[in-house]
């Protein structure tokens, strides 16, 4: 418990906060920029279980915002490269990995061993099948993405069935953020956009009150937006279960 001893003071977290932290199992599926600095702040404050899903090998361009990787791992599998370092980091924490892109099929099997799943995946395919999966399964997840000086974040419910899902918040909108080497993004957002998911994580999994709704992260301008998602009564997605 002296690794945690800073978050036993909090309001809302406390002994009881952290003991619900360390049972509980997180999914999170891309380990990028933004996954990288999500997993590092989860396995730091004692998640109990994390598996770590890519498909994807460290390459030089990574270096510069994927903090979980070094050098040394050029050419690795980032699931191993991401285990190593995060292993060193806490060796309480459970890992395991799925080296391969994610579909249906092993998010099926994946997340009902979950208490919430973290999509920090750099693509509008993988999220909408993320929102699916977890509709049907009525997991919790996050959603957190990170472009050019813009984040955005927000914490799904599909056991509130009241509550909006990703589908009813974007549609059938083309994703802006579908390619982040090639539009740009600067470092450190991405570090914001991950610790901001580990925030949202962490208190959710200790049983703090979470902030509903699409937030917009502008660095840029130094601005975060929160929007009201209201649920769309003909969502593909949501409207029939
Ligand atoms: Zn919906």
């Amino acid at each position: 418990m002296l690794r945690y001893a800073a978050h036993l003071p909090l309001s809302g977290i406390g002994k009881a906060g952290l003991l619900r932290i360390r049972d509980a199992h997180i999914a999170m599926v891309g380990i990028g920029g933004l996954g990288c600095a999500a997993a590092q702040y989860l396995v730091s404050s004692g998640i109990g279980k994390l598996t770590l899903c890519d498909y994807d090998t460290v390459t030089e361009s990574n270096l510069s915002r994927q903090i979980l990787y070094r050098a040394t791992d050029l050419g690795q599998l980032k699931t191993n490269a991401a285990i190593n370092s995060l292993q060193n980091l806490n060796p309480e924490t459970e890992l395991h990995s799925i080296t391969g892109r994610m579909h249906d099929e092993n998010m099926q099997s994946l997340f009902p061993d979950c208490d919430l799943v973290i999509d920090a995946s750099d693509n509008y395919g993988t999220r909408l099948a993320v929102n699916r999966s977890c509709l049907e399964l009525g997991i919790p997840w996050i959603m957190a993405s990170c472009i050019r000086m813009e984040g955005q974040l927000m914490l799904l419910r599909p056991d509130l069935p009241e509550q909006a899902c990703y589908r009813c918040a974007y549609g059938e909108a083309p994703d802006a953020l579908e390619d982040c080497p090639g539009a740009g993004i600067f470092a450190p957002v991405a570090g914001i956009a991950g610790a901001s998911a580990a925030h949202f994580a962490l208190a959710y999994l200790a049983g703090m009150q979470a902030p509903e709704g699409l937030h917009l992260f502008d660095a840029t301008n130094w601005e975060w937006r929160s929007l009201k998602i209201p649920k769309n009564p003909n969502c593909q997605d949501c409207s029939n279960l």
